[in-house]
Formats: structure tokens, C-alpha cells, sequence
């Protein structure tokens, strides 16, 4: 990687939208074929319609869609605007978070994370479901930028004192007043762990709430799984609180929209993972002001 900001580098920045609209292309066959439990390596890729083997041309991630106008050259049928969008929206994150983060590891999990997101979005929405390897893709992601955190910056920069869990503010650096005036043995643990155990423990918390409320599962075992990989990723702290919240708010304004424009009836189940797929990726871009802001909303040191 050249030295300076990428934004000094344009073929770059195209170079890595490109490989992003590409890996953007394959996670479009993740989300046809990882609910049927398809090989997503083979059979190559065919028209839905006619069964055409696509060639080269048609699987240039979003120009093809543009030249064939989103159609099938072989057949004509006119295809979803869902795979132009995918190959668009990856290419854009991974130009996005070598641009926020530079390329550092936190961009690869930016980009990692958010790529599994994308699917998530998809599939629950289709099948209402989210496949457990997924939050496993997550989960690993947390974890593994967590180690790299603590071996890099230390345990006192980066673990979370047991006392100050939650709700307040995580990471800060003991003070020698702390040795001081207090007789407390501080427990130091990893953000991430402590993440995933707030995380999951709010979700089941919510779910088994939202179920006596509502009468009927209103959270299925994939959203707290879920939370608990996002945890991992987030840390435990008001990034986690805010992520909740945006999420519930969200799925409440989609769920009254759609009952309201009878696009969905009461009775009908509306996935909450797409809410946290998109709050979650809004979140690893702008974690900060999000969070900085609930905290002023709700009056918290
Ligand atoms: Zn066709």
C-alpha cells in the first residue's frame, strides 16, 4: 500500500471498488444458495429463466447490468435489481472502509462483517432465517480484531474493567487515584467477550419480554446469536445500547409501515435480522456519533 490517503490514489480506489462489486457478484450466490444448501463454488452460474451458463461478459458485477439493462442476453428475461444493487453496495463498502479506516485490520473486519450482514439481510428476509455459519463469520471477525487490539495497544487501553461493564463508559485506563482510593481488585476482560455476553443476554432478555407481550416468539435463536457475534463486535457498552436501539426503532417504524400500507398483515412474522443487519453496518461506519448522541439523548455520563 502505497503511503498517504487512498483518496491521493483514483485507480486504486476504482481497483478496489471493482474487487468489491466482484466479491459483491459471489455474495449473490450466497444468498440464492446458502438457504437451499447449494454449492456455492459449482455449477457456474445459469439464467434463472432459460438456464443459459452466463459467460464473462454477463457476470462483470454492475456494468453488465447496465449494458444488458437488466436483462438476460440470451432469454431477455428481466432479472432483480438485487444483484446490481449487491455488487454496487460491496464495491462501495470496501472503498468505504479502506477510506475511514486505511488499511488496517479494522478495515478488513469493517469489510468482512459487513459482507455477512448483506447476506443476512437477504436470507432472513426470504426464509426468516439466519444461518448459524454466518454469526460464526461474525463472531471470529470480533474476536479475532479484539486479540489483535490487546496484543497491539494493551490490555489497559483496550480490555473492559469488570465494574464498568454497563452502562458506563468501557475502556478507560485505570487512574493511580483508582489504586488510591480504591480497595477493589479490578478484573480486566475483553471487550469483545464481554460484547458477546451483553450482547446475547439483552436479545434473550428482549425476546422473552417481547413474547409475553406480544403472545407469540417475536425474536427467533438467529437474532440473539446474532446480537451476540454483533457484541463481539461492537463491544458491550453504549455502541451496543445505541446498536439495540436504532434496531428496534427501525423495526418498528418498517413493521407499522408495512401494516399500515397493507403490504403485511398484523399476524404476519416480519424478520427483525434485516434491522440489524443494515442498523449493524450503519453502526461499524459511524459507531461514534451514534452512540455519543443516545448517550446525550439519554443523559448518560
Ligand atoms: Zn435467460
Amino acid at each position: 500500500m502505497p503511503p498517504g490517503p487512498i483518496t491521493d490514489y483514483p485507480l486504486l480506489m476504482v481497483l478496489l471498488f471493482a474487487i468489491g462489486s466482484v466479491v459483491g457478484s459471489f455474495l449473490n450466490v450466497c444468498i440464492f444458495r446458502l438457504p437451499e444448501a447449494e454449492s456455492i463454488i459449482s455449477p457456474p452460474s445459469r439464467c434463472g429463466s432459460c438456464g443459459h451458463q452466463l459467460g464473462f461478459i454477463d457476470l462483470i458485477p454492475v456494468l453488465s447490468a447496465l449494458i444488458f439493462r437488466f436483462r438476460c442476453r440470451y432469454c431477455g428475461h428481466r432479472y432483480s435489481w438485487q444483484y446490481p444493487f449487491v455488487e454496487a453496495l460491496t464495491g462501495t463498502i470496501f472503498l468505504a472502509s479502506v477510506i475511514v479506516f486505511g488499511p488496517t485490520p479494522e478495515a478488513a473486519v469493517t469489510i468482512v462483517v459487513s459482507c455477512s450482514l448483506i447476506v443476512i439481510f437477504f436470507i432472513d428476509l426470504r426464509y426468516l432465517i439466519i444461518p448459524d455459519g454466518l454469526n460464526a463469520i461474525i463472531l471470529i471477525c470480533g474476536l479475532s480484531l479484539d486479540a489483535y487490539l490487546l496484543a497491539t495497544r494493551g490490555w489497559h487501553n483496550t480490555a473492559v474493567r469488570f465494574q464498568e461493564v454497563f452502562p458506563l463508559p468501557l475502556g478507560a485506563p485505570p487512574t493511580s487515584v483508582d489504586a488510591l482510593t480504591s480497595p477493589i481488585h479490578w478484573v480486566y476482560l475483553p471487550r469483545s467477550v464481554v460484547g458477546m455476553l451483553v450482547g446475547a443476554g439483552l436479545f434473550l432478555l428482549i425476546s422473552w419480554a417481547a413474547s409475553k407481550v406480544f403472545r407469540k416468539e417475536a425474536m427467533g435463536g438467529g437474532d440473539v446469536k446474532l446480537a451476540g457475534a454483533m457484541g463481539a463486535v461492537l463491544g458491550g457498552g453504549y455502541v451496543f445500547l445505541a446498536y439495540t436501539l436504532l434496531s428496534i426503532v427501525l423495526g418498528a417504524a418498517v413493521g407499522i409501515l408495512l401494516i399500515a400500507l397493507r403490504i403485511r398483515s398484523r399476524r404476519d412474522q416480519i424478520p427483525f435480522g434485516p434491522m440489524m443487519a443494515v442498523c449493524g453496518i450503519i453502526m461499524l461506519f459511524w459507531k461514534d456519533p451514534i452512540a455519543s448522541f443516545i448517550a446525550q439523548l439519554y443523559h448518560l455520563p
